[in-house]
């Protein structure tokens, strides 16, 4: 499990929890989240560096809680995977995503959305069947959709990520590697997933200024995307130096709170509206 910070209050400890009543507790909420609507939809651009058009964001959850507040996803995405909610909460994100994309706001932006997936999604055999029904519900194509599983999720099962990778693709989902560099994939087992785009961990973007090897290991990734065949992405660009870095290393696109933080949908459709003025 991730480190978790000492300081302030914790939701929850899933480690110390896990068999107490207070999971029960939780599940239990997190099930009521859905049904009375506290669940929220947050997007982050990713902008184009390299002046192609279009733009994407990636859709990233939020808990508004009636007592606790906004609660931050790594306070309970650990909990939602260890119980398999995150499937409940993977396919909420889509439905949202979807309607997002068939929303009349968003037409003309060329917008296309990144999802997260969790390891537990990787495993499911119906994953593909719903979130085929959910396009079908909306009117959109899956070719709108680009699904991010981390590096470490693919290497907890390759054979069977590959399986369901290879599953997603033929329905015509974008595949994109998040976090990579931080999970020991080997470069020939990347070479055979049918992904589309490798997102550089934010770890080695926010050190890439200060730290020449970070400023290595970026600019490697990048070309090794490149030698793919695949489009890269940075995260965590908190600064323009950093901004104007990557395009100058032909990174095709950046996301970061220098562009904008995670919003919800409507500070995102203003933030596009002056982006487009500008
Ligand atoms: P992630 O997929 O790597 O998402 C990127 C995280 O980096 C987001 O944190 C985002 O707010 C943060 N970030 C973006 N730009 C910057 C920056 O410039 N500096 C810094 N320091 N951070 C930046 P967030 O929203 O708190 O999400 C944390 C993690 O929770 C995500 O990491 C993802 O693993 C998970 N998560 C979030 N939403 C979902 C979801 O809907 N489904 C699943 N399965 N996981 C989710
Ligand atoms: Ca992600
Ligand atoms: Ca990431
Ligand atoms: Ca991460």
């Amino acid at each position: 499990a991730a480190k978790r910070k000492l300081n302030g209050p914790q939701l929850y400890d899933p480690i110390m929890d896990s068999s107490s009543a207070q999971t029960l507790s939780l599940l239990t909420e997190l099930r009521r989240a859905i049904e009375r609507n506290e669940l929220r939809l947050y997007l982050q651009p990713k902008v184009p560096l390299q002046g192609k058009p279009g733009l994407a964001v990636e859709a990233l959850v939020r808990w508004q809680h009636p007592q606790r507040g906004l609660v931050p996803p790594m306070d309970f995405i650990p909990f939602a995977e260890q119980t398999g909610f995150v499937r409940q909460l993977t396919l909420w994100m889509f439905e949202e995503s979807a309607r997002l994309l068939a929303d009349p706001r968003t037409q003309g932006m060329g917008l296309r959305i990144s999802v997260n997936l969790s390891t537990r999604d990787l495993l499911d055999p119906e994953l593909c069947e719903r979130l085929q029904a959910m396009l079908v519900r909306h009117g959109v194509l899956p070719q709108g959709f680009c699904l991010e599983i981390t590096e470490s999720a693919i290497m907890d099962d390759p054979q069977r990520a590959e399986a369901m990778l290879n599953r997603l693709s033929q329905h015509g989902f974008k595949l994109s590697i998040d976090d990579f560099g931080t999970g020991y994939s080997s470069l020939g087992y990347l070479k055979r997933l049918p992904v589309d785009e490798l997102k550089i961990d934010k770890s080695f973007v926010m050190g890439m200024e200060h730290d020449h090897d970070d400023e290595m290991i970026v600019r490697s990734t990048i070309d090794l995307a490149h030698n793919l065949g695949l489009t890269v992405v940075a995260e965590g660009v908190e600064n323009a130096a950093i901004l104007e870095r990557l395009r100058a290393l032909s990174c095709d696109e950046a996301q970061g709170y220098h562009v904008s933080r995670p919003v919800p949908v409507d500070a995102f459709l203003s933030w596009h509206a002056q982006r487009a003025w500008a």
